[in-house]
């Protein structure tokens, strides 16, 4: 048989969401099961790709289909198409594998022209019924399949108002609406140049091809992105006989929860309005009653609606979000899908759910969506409060979280607020490396400029504080210290608040509340942990960040990148020393006055992982970045430093660099400089035998050799560490293992793999620097031209958030093989951005590494999402 583009709700396979839509699935399985549905057909996702395939239109084959489907739901409904008598009436509805915001909006009461809005009268003895229904199919279509602006209808409705002397559309008669349909029509054939279709076949074809186009619309396309779906999928359409919920008092329609969605309550959640059609519940037009109502407005329906609810919950064995209709006193069922709800409830329920017997465990792990947890891990605002606050502008949602607190300008301040106890939110035109400090002293982050991954969003997301970014209507004065936003100008001190979940400015202090792992949250993760193959590690470069990652279930450091630490304040002169030095003696000297202060950072790291492995990689941004760049600064600099302001701007302009990403950094530093590889390992080996000897934590510290190409190169940087380590460990006179290992984050790292496995003992994939260097564009300049790209549908997803599988997985999964045929044994972890996201998780499941290392605020993200691997996976 050729293929079959066309199913009824009776023989569609139960489930098969892939090919039927979510919506159509369901709405196949409740036939199935005896439930009350409005018969119906489904025109599947494969009809959608081939409509593509076809150029936008549809196929005889699919067309032909779609008429044979129409005449057996006649036959069942007893009605016919386009009838003067009976009409048969129709929704179309589109339906994706999962639900998306964005799609087409639902058209009802299809179907309807001149003569069988006649039929629909007579049947029901109802003419403004009628006449109604009409207008606003009418209305619908225009506006959903036609593209007309509907404020143009409006126009007329209210004109219609003015000339009747009335105010609700209700105060229409039915002669009103008569005449409403014919300017409605007349509108209609002004914009479109031809009569409103009359033949409801054509009617028919024409919302369905509306469907399909509507996936492919920018919303829809955003939603995807958003959420890692692939434009493949393609959308269903389901056309489904019309019922009534508008035919009088013991008519009515609903929308409903089997548990609360916000609360996870095990309590039927919901609202209906009698004498209502579709959407009005949701539109708002009139307040709904609680559902627990029917129970008195309707108690036979309400009697029925339980059982026939109990019956979903049990059957899908999840909270369900459902639609209902009643037609003059029956009940019908027209939507279930299992309900969207927040972290919190969905935490609540799965875990129930498995008290209940109604699932295992590992069902209720698979069941809570690992990025919603993020909604948990941060200071979230307290709902009550959030609610009576006002929006005076919004950005970007760069990392996500709640902040209120002081506005301050500069990194400086921020940071001196804080120390003072201040709650402070840092505002700046954009912010560089040097703000670090300010950025982690602060609750959240605000700048007027850069995308979601510039640095101020990679940064604040590493730190687990909120940031909004981008928000380009603020009026800064950096030099005034104000900024002015929705009208309202802010000194420092003022307070705001930052929502980088939404992206929401607030102009007051709103409240907030603290996360923490406990109750159903706890156990859940614990669930978690027995399913999961992968380990979880964490990015810190400070102990307090790393206690923070401990305790939301770290099992160690992926990454501690060593930089950060030389950019506080009583140090930075110290690099700076460093880095000026002409001399190999200068430099040792200035090295000497830094190593003290690396060791006790280390010490700090290490007893708060207690014994927990930590990797740490040498220094790996170029030397320019430690030095000011403002003849201002340089000039202060050199006044502190004892030199001439010609002398240091020289060579802070020899150190200038056309492309510092792929300039002298890395280990290619430590090829010219050996002796700072050199203090850096000394640092590392002393603070872990200090560890080894004050705490008796047997620590194993990693060394990390970044941005390596070639073997040679490694070799050379790894000699120096070995001596150096060998030397210190015998100075001690203890006995201590360490391991020395290089990050994969070239792609000629990758390609050599299996060479460079003969010197290094670990891989750690950084895969932020392999995908900029996989695709040849910088993650600080790609957001200004990635959008383009989404939107004429060339990347679907941001390549530094979300693994390119294709191409830099391929990378990834080569260079762990030719590594592991070196050396067996050798250990593999991800440490870049990706190592926090769920579906590069899954990734790296599948390839087989050793662990994931994220941010700690990630952590239980991945743990969550690395269970959810294995589950899936096995
Ligand atoms: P969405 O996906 O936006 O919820 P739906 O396709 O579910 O869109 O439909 C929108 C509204 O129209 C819902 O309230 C639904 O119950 C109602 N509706 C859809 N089809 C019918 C129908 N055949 N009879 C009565 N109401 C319908
Ligand atoms: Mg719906
Ligand atoms: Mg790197």
């Amino acid at each position: 048989m050729s293929q079959q583009w066309v199913y009824m709700f009776q023989e569609g396979e139960a489930g098969n969401k892939n090919l039927l839509g979510g919506k159509g699935a369901n709405l196949a399985e409740m036939t199935q099961l005896g439930l009350p549905i409005p018969h119906g057909f489904i025109v599947t996702t494969e009809a959608c790709t081939e409509y593509y395939a076809n150029g936008g239109s549809l196929t005889d084959a699919i067309m032909v289909q779609i008429k044979e489907a129409l005449s057996k739901l006649e036959d069942l409904a007893g009605k016919k198409f386009g009838d003067t008598e009976n009409p048969l009436l129709v929704s179309v509805r589109s339906g994706a594998r999962v639900s998306m915001p964005g799609m087409m909006d639902t058209v009802l009461n299809l179907g309807l022209n001149d003569v069988a809005v006649e039929g629909l009268a007579k049947k029901t003895g109802n003419t403004r019924f009628a006449y109604d229904s009409y207008r606003r199919f009418i209305q619908m279509f225009s506006d959903v399949v036609m593209e007309i602006p509907k404020p143009r209808f409006e126009k007329i409705i209210d004109r219609m108002k003015e000339e009747k002397g009335v105010q609700m559309d209700t105060e229409l008669n039915a002669d009103d609406l008569k005449e409403m349909v014919v300017r409605f029509k007349a509108l209609y054939k002004e914009e479109k140049g031809v009569e409103f279709p009359q033949e409801p076949e054509h009617q028919l074809m024409e919302a369905i091809k509306a469907v399909f186009r509507s996936w492919m619309n920018p919303r829809a396309i955003v939603y995807r992105r958003m959420n890692d779906y692939p434009s493949d999928w393609g959308t269903a359409v389901n056309v489904q006989m019309m019922v009534f919920g508008n035919m009088g008092s013991t008519s009515g329609t609903g929308v409903a929860f089997t548990r609360n969605p916000s609360t996870g309550e095990n309590k039927i959640y919901g609202e209906y309005l009698i004498n209502a059609q579709g959407e009005d519940v949701v539109a708002g037009i009139r307040t709904p009653n609680p559902i627990t109502q029917l129970e008195q407005d309707m108690p036979d329906v309400y009697q029925e609606f339980t059982e026939i609810y109990t019956k979903l919950e049990n059957h899908y064995r999840d909270m369900q979000d459902m639609e209902f209709t009643v037609e003059e006193g029956k009940l019908f069922f027209l939507q279930t899908r299992n309900g969207k709800r927040t972290a919190g409830a969905a935490l609540k329920i799965a875990v129930d759910l498995v008290a209940e017997g109604k699932i295992t465990e590992e069902t209720a792990v698979c069941r809570v969506e690992p990025k919603q947890l993020d909604q948990l891990l941060h200071p979230n605002f307290d709902p009550k409060a959030l609610k009576a606050a006002t929006v005076i502008g919004s950005a970007l949602p760069a990392s996500p979280g709640a902040a209120a607190g002081k506005v301050y300008f500069t990194a400086e301040d921020a940071k001196n607020a804080a120390a003072a106890g201040e709650r402070v939110i840092l505002v700046r035109l954009e912010t560089s490396p040097e703000d670090i400090e300010g950025m982690a002293a602060a609750r959240g982050i605000l700048t007027v400029r850069g995308g979601m991954t510039s640095h101020a969003a990679v940064v604040a997301r590493g730190m687990g504080t909120c940031c909004v970014s981008g928000c380009g209507e603020i009026k800064i004065d950096e030099e005034a210290k104000t900024f002015t936003l929705g009208g309202n100008t802010y000194k420092e001190g003022d307070y705001i608040s930052l929502d980088g979940s939404t992206g929401n400015i607030y102009g007051e202090d709103v409240a907030t509340i603290e996360p923490e792992i406990t109750g159903d949250f706890e156990t859940l993760m614990a669930w978690a942990d027995k399913a999961r193959v992968l380990k979880v590690r964490t990015n810190a470069d400070t102990p307090r960040d790393a206690r923070n990652a401990v305790k939301f279930g770290a099992e160690g450091i992926g990454l501690c990148r060593t930089e950060h630490m030389f950019f506080e304040e009583d140090r930075i002169m110290k690099i700076r020393k460093m880095i000026v030095s002409k001399t190999e003696e200068e430099r040792r000297e200035a090295l000497k006055g830094l190593l003290p202060l690396q060791k006790g950072d280390f010490v700090g790291i290490y007893e708060a992982m207690e014994g927990r492995p930590v990797t740490i990689r040498l220094l790996d941004p170029p030397l320019h970045e430690f030095v000011p760049h403002t003849d201002e600064d340089i000039a202060e600099l050199a006044k502190e430093m004892g030199l001439t302001f010609e002398d240091l701007k020289a060579t802070v302009e020899g150190l200038h660099e056309f492309n510092p990403m792929m300039g002298h950094r890395g280990c290619r530093l430590a090829v010219s400089y050996p002796e700072i590889a050199e203090m850096q390992a000394r640092a590392i080996i002393e603070a872990a035998v200090q560890v080894k000897q004050e705490k008796g934590y047997d620590v194993v510290p990693e060394i990390m050799i970044p941005l390596v190409g070639e073997k040679k190169e490694l070799k050379f940087v790894k000699d120096i560490v070995v001596k150096t380590a060998d030397t210190v460990i015998k100075e001690a006179g203890i006995e201590m293992t360490y391991h020395v290992g290089t990050m994969i984050e070239i792609p000629r790292a990758a390609l050599t793999a299996d060479a460079i496995a003969e010197e290094a003992e670990f891989f750690s994939f950084g895969t932020n620097d392999l995908t900029q260097m996989t695709f040849g564009f910088s993650r600080d300049d790609a957001g200004k031209f990635l959008e383009d790209y989404y939107g004429k549908g060339i990347y679907e997803s941001d390549p530094f958030a979300r693994l390119d599988q294709t191409g830099v997985g391929q990378l990834v999964q080569m260079a762990a093989e030719k590594g592991r045929k070196t050396r067996p044994n050798i250990k593999l972890g991800i440490c870049g951005e990706h190592g926090g996201d769920p579906s590069s998780v899954e990734f790296c499941h599948k390839v087989g590494l050793n662990y994931v290392s994220c941010s700690p605020f990630r952590v239980p993200i991945a743990r969550l999402a690395a269970a959810q691997a294995a589950i899936k996976n096995r």
